[in-house]
């Protein structure tokens, strides 16, 4: 698994269809970049020799300090209910160097299990709660109110889709959250599963959430998107060279 990642991690300087998520790389057409984490399962790999400098390429981008430390102020300002972890080490690309672990972006609304991300993560969650997902519930829900997300999957050093190759996941880099259900104060739950649009309110809620969040994340992939989105929300920030957005 390992010497895989570390293969896997070179590629993106070898193919000019996998250029490097980070980096000074031209900008790159919308096809290229839409594979996001759409299963590749017609998708050959190329092998490609392990250069070594990959490692140092893809590894994790090191954080600007300034805009670190703007957005650990900004949590607290908010109130937001999180703490800031040890940094994460992981082989290849994997690991952050300032991860945070957040717990309540919203007051009476948690993530559980806390989510382990990026800060510049945490505060898309943050904002986007607050903004979007709060006041979209108050208008589905008028009885009641979220007081649980559901975290799937934070942090956790993995291929895309955690296939055996392929491109590393942003959920190795802190980039990505993964939401699989939204508890109520009154004890009802909203399970994140495809539904049609304009079904019930539970459906116009839904995809209110999931079009609003493209406003914060650069990837949303609503459940039924793909294969491997039937049971969740996926969201990350993953920087794209062009701006692009692969919404879903
Ligand atoms: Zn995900």
């Amino acid at each position: 698994m390992l010497k895989k990642l570390f293969i896997t991690a070179a590629l993106p300087i070898l193919t000019a269809a996998s250029l490097p998520e980070t980096g000074p790389v031209p900008p790159m057409k919308p096809t290229a970049q839409a594979q996001a984490e759409a299963p590749k399962t017609t998708e050959k790999t190329p092998e490609a020799p392990s250069s070594g400098k990959a490692d140092i390429t893809e590894h994790q981008k090191p954080e600007d300090p300034q805009a670190l430390s703007a957005c650990l102020d900004q949590l607290t300002r908010q109130g937001v209910g999180f703490r800031k972890l040890d940094r994460q080490d992981g082989p290849g690309a994997c690991g952050i160097e300032q991860p945070v672990e957040l717990s309540e972006p919203a007051k009476g609304l948690v993530i559980e299990p806390p989510a382990i991300l990026r800060c510049q993560t945490a505060a898309a969650i943050v904002d986007w709660t607050r903004e979007m997902l709060l006041p979209a519930a108050r208008r589905a829900y008028p009885e009641t109110q979220p007081v649980r997300l559901a975290n799937a999957s934070s942090y956790v050093c993995r291929n895309r889709n955690s296939a055996e190759t392929g491109k590393v996941s942003e959920h190795a880099k802190g980039n990505a959250l993964d939401l699989a259900r939204i508890d109520f104060a009154d004890g009802q739950s909203l399970t994140l599963q495809p539904r049609d649009k304009g079904s019930d309110f539970a459906a116009a809620f839904l995809h209110s959430m999931t079009a609003s969040a493209c406003l914060y994340f650069t990837t949303v992939l609503s459940p039924g998107s793909d294969a491997t989105h039937q049971d969740h929300l996926h969201l990350d920030i993953l920087e794209r060279k062009s701006g692009y957005r692969y919404c879903r």
